[in-house]
């Protein structure tokens, strides 16, 4: 699996905490980097049967069609990719025009879209700010079902500063009406240091209500019964058959390749990051020295991420996993029974996973199982 990381957006959403640019930097020389870079680490993953390809961001759909075709053809060059199951690019909606999309579509390799609406709120999306409204996020969806797409994912914020319980539940109302197979729904984190952060602590913008984003979630768990959703991981949601693929094999712990500038790879025994520098990762590639740091994992380090990746599924962890990390998971087993107790956890023939309710605590549940 392949992740491709395009680290652009037009303006900076004031909650985010992710590495990308806001500026008119050249991104040509960044997609002739990225072509590069595929080339160069064609032989990082065991296999080069590519199943799954994943173009997130930043905002992917600020390249040009052109642009999109020509990093599709060095993964063709340097790649099996005949097999593709799955090739998702991330939009933001304004950037989702009929021709846009047509020429998506056109392209023939990207099968589904992800899209960053976040809310139906247009106060909460201008207060976020958001370079879309509703009724543009509301039009983007529709226009990619009738060009064809057929497996659409949406992104939704919950618990956002100001946001009532009745307003949460018009974001469903509107999202019930759009008929999409995916979603993906966020509780708002406050990051430090976004700025987000800085109007808060200014009293510009009201703290998160942690009482009113568990209404939130309680509604949306109301909702994904309705619907017919399941929730197959904390904060992924589809129709039966729709759970995103190439997600999920993160969450199984499978290799994977990601370039571009602060892109993360895995080969299953190690982690490695790109620097977080558009320019400096250029510079890197083009020189034939890419600049970037990794990380052998022990096992330790794979047991806590086990722990952190799987509890967060549906699934939950696996006895048969688990017991290959005897001296580890004594400690975290004797916990469990207290989370059992308080219906924050149950036991299944396949493992241990969180309720419903068990979900709103994961981190912390999942810190306490860590081995330190
Ligand atoms: S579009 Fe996405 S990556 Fe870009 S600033 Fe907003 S949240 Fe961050």
């Amino acid at each position: 699996m392949i992740y491709i990381h395009i680290p652009f957006c037009k303006q900076r959403c004031i909650y985010c905490a992710f590495y990308s640019l806001a500026t008119g930097a050249d991104k040509q020389k960044y997609v002739d980097a990225l072509c590069k870079e595929l080339e160069i680490r064609k032989d990082y993953l065991p296999d080069r049967k590519i199943k799954t390809v994943y173009m997130g961001g930043g905002t992917p759909s600020i390249l040009t069609p052109e642009q999109l075709a020509m990093i599709y053809d060095a993964l063709q060059r340097h790649y099996d990719v005949s097999d593709v199951e799955e090739f998702t690019i991330e939009a933001n909606p304004e950037q989702l025009t009929v021709d846009y999309l047509h020429a998506l579509r056109q392209l023939g390799f990207i099968n589904r879209i992800s899209m960053g609406v976040q809310t139906f709120d247009d106060d909460k999306l201008k207060m976020l700010n958001r370079r879309h409204t509703s009724a543009m996020a509301i039009e983007a969806v529709r226009n990619a079902q009738q060009i064809g797409f057929d497996n659409i994912s949406v992104d939704l914020i919950y618990g956002i500063p100001g946001m009532t319980l009745q307003q949460w539940q018009h974001n469903l109302h509107t999202l019930s009406m759009l008929d999409v197979q995916h979603l993906s729904c966020y509780a708002l984190t406050v990051e430090p240091g976004t700025m987000l952060d800085t109007l808060i602590q200014k009293g510009r913008i009201p703290q998160v209500d942690d009482d009113e984003t568990i209404k939130h979630y309680n509604a949306l768990q109301q909702w994904i019964t309705d619907n017919g959703f399941v929730q197959y991981e904390i904060s992924n949601y589809c129709k039966q058959g729709f759970e995103a693929k190439h997600n999920s094999r993160y969450w199984d712990s499978t290799p994977y390749l990601g370039v571009g500038a602060a892109a993360h790879s895995f080969d299953g025994c190690s982690r490695q990051w790109n620097i977080g520098n558009v320019d400096k990762y250029i510079e890197g590639v083009n020189s034939g020295a890419l600049a970037y740091t990794a990380e052998q994992l022990s096992q330790k380090d794979r047991y806590n991420e086990y722990i952190m990746t799987a509890l967060r599924t549906s699934k939950g962890l696996n006895k048969q996993v688990l017991a290959a990390y005897p001296q580890y998971w004594e400690v975290g087993e004797k916990l469990l029974t207290q989370y059992i107790c308080k219906g924050l956890m149950c036991e299944t023939e396949y493992g241990y996973k969180l309720s419903a309710q068990g979900f709103l605590f994961a981190d912390a549940i999942a810190a306490d199982l860590f081995c330190l």
